[in-house]
């Protein structure tokens, strides 16, 4: 295609699927939906892998929503302990009560744990996990004596959350622009990318300029006023499926140790089995000081998310008069504790983790042969089933499609015809620019049904280049 041609034809709203009149009433319903723009597809029932819409059309959940729904649909054990629990106990205030639930939940998730992360707070989801690990990083610096401690670094591109602690420490510009005046400057420094090195790099030639980047930002900024550092091991949504080198970590982690700056993993993707361990952290050698999470652990059958931390924090805590300033009413809420402590022991039992890892190379080789090659494909790439697709209008240059294209949107709609749902984003470039297709089916997902993904998505870009504007 030419790019200079006006763009005339960008997607309007068909999901190339064709949708009843019925679905129009979404419009004059009480509903603030997220996408104003398009008609959404009524869903209706959902069963292992796949989604239904109101007309009887099957999807695949390639995506588990965004890395949620990761035992798939309808799983009627899940469905009945959220029963048995609502007989017995829905709520009960963390203020002054703590349930059999909680604690059980607790203990299970620091067993799996990444060494040295024994407490765990809980949440009920990814903003709130990073907010609580920020304000809890904040609170030990005070607690350690060091006041000016405050500032948290953070990774250009990234994305940690919509509320606007978490939003102040995302580098995606399109999604903080409008909020601009009410976000605390943070210090960014480069993302973490081999196929588009920010320091222009080949993995032949690459000295963890990236890293060393976080050394740069602290002397800059003067250590004794950061305290804490926030990446993904796996980056989810912005970017996904990128990965640094093991040694990336371990330089981060001896920049935050000789600088006394808290590192916060935020595994609220690529926790709770997604990598194909229970943490991505666990690929390496290194163990963040606080961890945060969500998604997964409720498998999207109710909202739920974590902060493990090291020890220290607690007594930290334990010493400074009101403890943690910080609590959220859902906290610990038995029902969703009932439901993450099932979620984890199915998992086990059933040998998920290791299917999560024959998935991800299945996945990886038939995506590598089907489309590795299309000229608008850039990289595929991921660990376990936390994959992405980066889509490039130039695969020489690496050039982006403009943004006016929305080849994303595109993208998405065009899997929707075919039947399989992905996960678009951008902004993998700088923030704004950079189409790609988040993948993280259920781990559920068996080898036919990682096939029928493929060939979804390899019918979805045929016809998405066919239907671009020449
Ligand atoms: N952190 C990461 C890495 C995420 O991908 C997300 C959401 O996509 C969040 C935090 C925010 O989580 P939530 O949408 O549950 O608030």
């Amino acid at each position: 295609m030419n790019a200079g041609n006006r763009i005339d034809n960008a997607p309007t709203g068909a999901y190339g699927v064709g949708r009843s009149m019925s679905t129009t009433a979404y419009h004059r319903s009480a509903l603030f939906l997220r996408d104003l723009a398009r008609e959404p597809i009524e869903i209706v029932r959902g069963e292992g892998v796949y989604l239904f819409d109101d007309e009887g059309r099957r999807y695949l959940d390639g995506a588990s929503g965004a890395a949620v729904a990761s035992l798939g649909h309808g799983n009627a054990e899940i469905a009945d302990v959220i029963s048995q629990q609502a007989r017995r106990l829905a709520y009960a205030h963390p203020s002054k009560f703590a349930t059999r639930e909680a604690l059980e939940l607790g203990q299970k998730m620091i067993e799996r744990a990444p060494d040295g992360l024994t407490r765990v707070i809980f949440t009920s989801g990814g903003s709130e996990s990073n907010e609580t690990a920020i304000k809890l990083a904040r609170q030990y610096h005070l607690g350690r004596g060091n006041a000016n401690k405050y500032k948290v670094v953070t990774r250009r591109t990234s994305y940690h959350g919509a509320t606007l602690g978490a939003l102040a420490v995302s580098g995606q510009i399109g999604r903080r622009q409008p909020f601009a005046p009410m976000l605390l400057a943070q210090p960014m420094i480069a993302p973490t990318s081999c196929y588009r090195c920010p320091f222009g790099q080949q993995p032949e030639s690459c000295h963890l300029e990236c890293a060393d980047d976080l050394e740069t930002a602290l002397l800059n900024e003067g250590p004794e006023n950061v305290a804490a550092f926030i990446a993904e091991p796996i980056v989810g949504s912005s970017a996904p499926g990128r990965v640094p080198p093991d040694a990336y970590w371990r330089r981060i982690r001896e920049i935050c140790d000789t600088y006394d700056v808290v590192f916060i993993a935020d595994e609220v993707m690529s926790g709770n089995g997604r990598s194909g361990r229970w943490w991505a952290m666990q690929h390496t050698d290194v163990s963040p000081d606080l961890l945060t999470t969500a998604k997964g652990i409720g498998a999207g059958y109710t909202p739920l998310g974590a902060v493990l931390a090291r020890e220290e924090f607690h007594a930290v805590m334990q010493s400074v008069p009101g403890n943690f300033r910080h609590g959220h009413t859902y906290s610990g809420n038995p029902l969703s504790c009932t439901v993450g402590s099932k979620v984890i022991e199915i998992i086990e039992r059933d040998g998920l983790l290791a299917n999560v890892a024959a998935r991800g190379l299945q996945l990886q080789q038939r995506l590598d042969e089907a489309i590795g090659a299309h000229p608008y494909v850039g990289s595929v790439r991921g660990r376990g089933l936390l994959m992405g697709i980066e889509f490039v209008q130039d695969r020489a240059t690496k050039k982006p499609f403009p943004v006016e294209v929305d080849f994303r949107t595109r993208f998405s709609h065009a899997c929707l015809a075919e039947g399989v749902y992905v996960y678009q984003g951008g902004g993998n470039v700088d923030g704004r620019r950079g189409d790609h297709a988040l993948l993280a089916p259920p781990f559920i997902l068996n080898e036919a049904q990682a096939e029928e993904m493929v060939t979804g998505i390899t019918r979805a870009l045929e016809r998405v280049t066919r239907e671009l504007p020449v």
